[in-house]
């Protein structure tokens, strides 16, 4: 899928020269009055896709990711330990004989999640994504320039009049 041009700045900073290749996958799921209309039927009439393409972004913001990308495993790793930990809590709750252990456990055992997620999306690099018609770029210098370049891949309403 290689059909637009690249500026020659970094996709994530839109600063520095873009020296390293990036791949982007993204995945984009067409939610329509059709899947409406299907779930009503019970079908799923959802239009599921994946694209992959490449930026070129520069070492910093390289090395910045990877290690974003790295933690964000971790913490994926860190989300089974929490379970084997509720577990235990559980455990150590029901011990106590407390009437209200069921409650505290779900109010711990759902806070601890919600973090996990919070940390989990932050984490995300999103760098760019492409819907199957129009690329969208999170930085807006890098954004622009690649609208000059590819008029027709961005959305109207995003092109920049010359
Ligand atoms: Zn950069």
């Amino acid at each position: 899928m290689e059909f637009f041009r690249l500026p020659s700045i970094c996709a994530n900073c839109g600063i520095e020269p873009g020296t390293n290749p990036w791949t982007i996958t993204t995945s984009f799921t067409n939610i329509s009055a059709l899947t409406l209309l299907g779930m009503f039927f019970g079908i799923s009439i959802i239009n599921h896709r994946k694209y992959t393409f490449d930026v070129s972004i520069c070492g910093t913001c390289r090395d910045k990711i990877l290690k974003r990308l790295q933690l964000r495993h971790r913490i994926s790793l860190g989300c089974y330990g929490t379970g084997i930990m509720g577990v235990l809590l559980w455990l150590y709750l029901a011990q106590t004989n407390n009437e209200d252990a069921l409650a505290h456990w779900i109010v711990i055992v759902v806070a601890v999640w919600l973090l996990i997620l919070v940390a989990h999306s932050l984490l995300a690099t999103r760098i760019g994504s492409f819907n199957g018609k129009y690329f969208k770029f999170k930085n807006p210098a890098f954004f622009r320039e690649f609208a000059l370049l590819n008029p027709d891949l961005v959305k109207p309403s995003r092109q920049v009049r010359q």
